[in-house]
């Protein structure tokens, strides 16, 4: 396909601007160049400028979707990303083989592609389930998670899941994987995560590893939601006893009056201590609560500075985030991670000894609204 009919059809100026300049430098004239570049330049910076030029020229469907079987993974990776949203619904079938991609990116840009069309691609996936062999079967169970979450399951691979999920329990036990730490999560002194469920008002618990617990903290926390969705509220991922403390990641009071601090305060009287800590992956925000014996002793949100209560003597000789004045210029600052090291556990490389294993259980509006969708790790 000659690289000038596409040109000419780019309504963006700016765009076809510098798609103009990069294929008069490379030397291209043809499309299917585009994607040698892509498949054998060692430069990093030509391959990104290759892959947006690739997809701001709108080569059409049918290329793109002939290049999802490119031998270069990048060249697939790319190529699946045009693919999106209820437009995308009809080249399904024949998407379907990418969801088995070799390469993971590649396989998520399927998992992404097929999320965005939308509940009516379930049929397919379904049939594909049933029918298909190997890889292909294997990538539609992927794919129905992530349309449609753990609920749509059929009841054989549900108990398939939990079988896989009870051995890979076993084997985590030796395993020191880093838990991505975005959001808010409380610890208590206790090793008795029944009584945790129930005061968080937990139920249906299913066992998880370290892995598929973080993962879908991850997963609820980051997903974009709507207003109403209960998509952030819905499941939560209730750790066995880490040294002694179990820890609680997502949000089960979502809808409750109670503040952090009061919240703190209620399970310190009932477990004894009581503390919660956030750590954020994108704007710098921390915070930490902690709550003895119903009081609370020191609460710090680097988004509500005025007011903090308290102060720890971990904080001795450190910063706080939120405090930009002179005095504060040469302090290290201090977050939520180091202040969990020191009084309770820090979970981004947990190494400590474990009791029992991890749950996600439903607060009343998962029971009520179904578990969200989005295709886990285990
Ligand atoms: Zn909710």
């Amino acid at each position: 396909m000659e690289i000038r009919a596409l040109l000419d059809r780019m309504t963006h100026e700016d765009t076809r601007r510098e798609v103009e300049d990069f294929v008069a430098e490379q030397g291209i004239t043809s499309f299917d160049e585009i994607a040698e570049v892509i498949a054998t330049s060692d430069d990093g910076q030509v391959v990104r400028s290759a892959c947006r030029a690739f997809s701001m020229l709108a080569a059409g469907d049918e290329v793109y979707l002939e290049a999802t079987r490119h031998p270069h993974a990048t060249v697939r990776q790319v190529a699946a990303s045009m693919f999106r949203g209820e437009q995308a619904l009809r080249y399904a079938g024949e998407l379907l083989p990418v969801l088995a991609d070799e390469d993971h990116y590649v396989r998520r840009e399927a998992l992404w592609a097929f999320g965005t069309m939308g509940p009516d691609v379930l049929p397919l996936l379904h049939e594909t389930r049933r029918t298909a062999k190997g890889a292909v079967r294997r990538g539609a169970l992927a794919g129905i998670v992530e349309v449609a979450g753990p609920d749509a399951l059929s009841q054989q691979d549900r108990k398939m899941i939990e079988r896989y999920i009870q051995v890979k329990i076993e084997e985590e036990m030796y395993g020191t994987e880093e838990m991505h730490l975005c959001g808010g999560w409380y610890a208590i002194r206790t090793e008795d995560q029944n009584a945790v469920l129930g005061v968080c008002g937990l139920k249906d618990p299913t066992p998880v590893t370290k892995i598929l617990g973080g993962s879908a903290w991850n997963n609820d926390h980051h997903a974009w939601a709507k207003e109403g969705e209960h998509v952030r509220c819905a499941r939560v991922y209730v750790t066995g006893s880490w040294d002694g403390w179990t820890l609680v990641f997502g949000e089960p009071f979502a809808h409750g009056t109670r503040s952090v601090p009061e919240i703190c305060a209620v399970l310190s009287a009932v477990f004894g201590e009581a503390h919660y800590y956030g750590m954020s992956c994108g704007d710098g925000w921390t915070a930490w609560c902690i709550a003895e014996g119903g009081e609370v002793v020191r609460y710090y949100d680097a988004s509500k500075p005025e007011d903090q209560i308290g102060e720890l003597d971990v904080e001795d000789g450190r910063g706080l985030p939120h405090d930009w004045s002179d005095e504060n210029e040469d302090l290290d600052d201090i977050w939520a991670t180091e202040v969990a090291e020191e009084l309770s556990v820090d979970p981004t490389y947990f190494e400590g000894d474990i009791e029992g294993h991890g749950v996600l259980a439903l607060t009343q509006c998962g029971r009520t609204y179904g578990s969200p969708k989005g295709f886990l790790q285990i």
